[in-house]
This record gives structure tokens, sequence and C-alpha cells, in this order.
């Protein structure tokens, strides 16, 4: 007979897979990404919206498992809007449980204060030129650490200016590392790197090294 795992352990995963991470403190690092369907926010620039619904679900400890026999120490649940399903947060703890440097990329739209604190929540701001700024939950900025990154998508010049203005309001760079990026296609990687070394900006810049290895090939 085959056993259907109970409803509280699963979760919709669109794939997992072993590459370099691409961004944030454990860039360049081998690390494997789950990446879980679904996402309620729709950025413009979105390069993962085959992750929007295609996906089996699996339950957690098959999940664990699979990311074991990669033999690497770091992993990175992702999405889509990986906090979309509350399993998530079971995840991630029991990730974290096995002795895993575990990150959490998410986007800023749900509240993160229940993930695990062992966990690097990388942790998007979207800027108006995604056209989801609207979905920035504030809320989540009183229980950023340390331990966590929030990361700015730049898409345009005003999109810069409107992410200093942010950072200065919310006393962001205060509570936790921050993370430019640019867009990619939109914004040129200079002209970005100049803009914050003429104001001097407390951020660190960085371009997504799995695209500048292998573009927008998924899986990687
Ligand atoms: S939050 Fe991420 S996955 Fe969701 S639409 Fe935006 S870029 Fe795509």
């Amino acid at each position: 007979m085959i056993e259907v795992p109970a409803k509280s352990e699963r979760l919709r995963v669109n794939e997992i897979f072993h590459s370099l991470q691409g961004e944030a403190d454990a860039v360049g690092y081998p690390t494997v990404f789950v990446r879980l369907t679904g996402c309620p926010l729709r950025c413009q620039y979105c390069d993962t919206e085959y992750a929007f619904h295609a996906g089996e679900w699996q339950d957690i400890e098959s999940i664990v498992a699979t990311v074991r026999g990669y033999g690497t120490r770091h992993v990175c649940v992702t999405g889509g809007e990986p906090l979309a399903q509350p399993n998530c947060l079971k995840l991630l703890g029991r990730l974290c449980d096995q002795g895993f440097q575990v990150s959490l990329e998410t986007s800023g739209a749900l509240d993160i204060s229940e993930v695990d604190g062992r966990v690097s929540r990388v942790v998007d701001v979207k800027t108006p030129g995604s056209h989801e700024a609207a979905r920035n939950r504030i809320e989540n900025f009183g229980s950023l650490t340390p331990h966590d990154q929030l990361k700015f998508v730049i898409c345009s010049r005003e999109d810069y200016d409107w992410s200093k203005a942010f950072l200065q309001e919310h006393g962001l760079a205060e509570h936790c590392r921050i993370l430019f990026s640019p867009s990619y296609n939109e914004v040129s990687p200079a002209a970005l790197a100049e803009w914050i070394l003429a104001d001097r900006l407390p951020v660190r810049f960085q371009l997504q090294l799995h695209k500048i290895l292998w573009g927008d090939m998924p899986g990687k």
C-alpha cells in the first residue's frame, strides 16, 4: 500500500537542485535549493514564474532526505514565496536540526517573525519598479537582526532614490545588512555601483552570480 503523507507534513515543491548560491552572504557556496510552489505577488521582473503553479506534494522528511543526499552544508529555501505555505516553517526547523546552514529567500510581503532563529533570512524590499511596493510588510522590520539581510532590486534611478529614502526613513541599515542589486537587463551594474559610491551609501552591492554564469537557465 502506498503511504500518503499527512497533509500537516506536506509541502508543494517545484524543484530541488544543486548549484552555487548566487546572492547574499553565502554567495559562491555549493548549495541545495528547495524551491517551493506558489507566490501571491507578481513582480514585473520575476524570473521564476514557472514556480507559481507547477509542483509535486512531498512530505517534509523526504525533502530533508533529498537535501541530505547532495552532501552539501548550505541549503536555501526559496520560491516563489516559500512562506506562502505554512509548513515551510516546519521544513526550516527540521533542516536546522539536521545541522545545515539554512537560508530563506522571501518577498517581504508575509510575516517572518515565526521563522526559526537559526535561519538566515534574506528579505526583499519591493521597490516601485517591481510594481509590488504596496506589498512590503513594514511590521517585519521590527524582527530583523544582524543575522538577516534586506535585499533591494533596483530597476531605475528613480528606484535607487526611492530605496535610499526608504532606508533612511526606516533606519534599516542599523538593524541588518542591506543588499542592492541591479535588476537584470534594466539597470547597468556599473551605474548602480557609481550611485552607491557617490552617496557613500552603507549598502552592499551585489550581482547575481548564477545569472552571470548561466543566464536565465532554470534549475541553476
Ligand atoms: S516575490 Fe519573487 S517569486 Fe514572487 S513574483 Fe516577485 S520575484 Fe517572483
